[in-house]
């Protein structure tokens, strides 16, 4: 078995590699991708510690010891068989300039699922989410959310760039219904008026996965699902990488299961934010990312069957 997954066919070039070594393409909208997979190198609305603008990369940094050919544990299956993914590599935006990185992403994205793709995308900070979320409405309509994360993000009091309010903009904003979409790994204080259902991390660690799985689902129902995955969620034993980590989190054994169980959701948009190598050991918090990332994929693979 090779490390070696989509060689390039000129190896001189071994180091023009997309995440999991995917292709990359950096005109995705005429490509004939499923995923298309986009970096985003913002931090300007973080709160505490920045640093996010490096996430993309090292994901797709360590991502490449991933890169495996053949069937991925616990999946029967090559990824590569059933699902095309390809990388167009980071939005390029002003820097310093929050609006033009929002107006960007969102164009960029519009422009993809008008083609027929469907995108993965990494932070960067969380406020990224937004802009994307703006998109995927335009063409899905309201959505329920997916939330992992330590916080809710749902603060009031932010100011228009802020990581920490964009899932207060998003329902005012008519993207997505907080009475079907759930929040899960919560451990910092919030609104609990606001509809959203919110699952702790001390039940997320406590409760049988499956159950928790079934109350996902109850929640969500059949809506167009947008999942968002900030890597804060995870303990920092297991995401020290971050830009404000808080103790209490899942383990990734954790948040594995409970992301492979998603699959009867109808996901239609992902992302995988708040990865800031400066503060990371190790490479942990970015395989940690790389990894779900790639069950991600493997939730959508699986549902194109042989
Ligand atoms: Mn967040
Ligand atoms: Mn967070």
């Amino acid at each position: 078995m090779s490390t070696l997954g989509n060689k390039p066919d000129n190896s001189l070039v071994s180091n023009a590699f997309g995440f999991l070594r995917f292709p990359l393409n950096f005109q995705p909208y005429d490509g004939d991708a499923d995923w298309v997979i986009t970096g985003v190198p913002f931090d300007m609305a973080t709160s505490g510690r920045a640093g996010g603008r490096h996430g993309p990369a090292a994901i797709r940094q360590v991502s490449t010891n991933l890169a495996w050919e053949g069937n991925r544990w616990p999946w029967q299956f090559d990824l590569r068989d059933r699902l095309k993914v390809e990388d167009c590599g980071d939005v390029v935006f002003s820097f310093g300039d929050a609006q033009d990185m929002s107006e960007t992403l969102q164009a960029h994205t519009e422009k993809l699922l008008a083609s027929g793709k469907r995108c993965l995308t990494f932070g960067g900070d969380h406020f990224v989410t937004l802009p994307l979320l703006r998109a995927h409405a335009k063409h899905f309509g309201k959505m329920a959310l997916v939330h992992f994360d330590a916080h809710t993000d749902t603060y009031a009091n932010g100011s228009k760039f802020d990581h920490g309010t964009m899932f207060y903009h998003a329902p005012n904003e008519g993207l997505i219904d907080p009475h079907h979409s759930v929040q899960i790994g919560i451990r910092t204080e919030y609104d609990r008026d606001n509809g959203f259902t919110v699952l702790d991390a001390a039940q997320v660690n406590d409760r049988d996965v499956g159950d928790v799985l079934a109350q996902i689902k109850e929640i969500v129902g059949d809506m167009p699902v947008y999942l968002t995955f900030d890597i804060d969620c995870l303990d920092p034993a297991f995401a020290p990488g971050t830009g404000t980590p808080v103790i209490g989190g899942l383990s990734s054994d954790r948040a594995l299961k409970l992301v492979r169980g998603l699959q009867d959701l109808n996901i239609v948009g992902m992302d995988v934010v708040e990865v800031a190598p400066a503060y990371d050991q190790s490479e942990i918090t970015a395989l940690a990312a790389a990894t779900l990332a790639l069950e991600m994929l493997y939730l959508q693979a699986a549902k194109k069957g042989e």
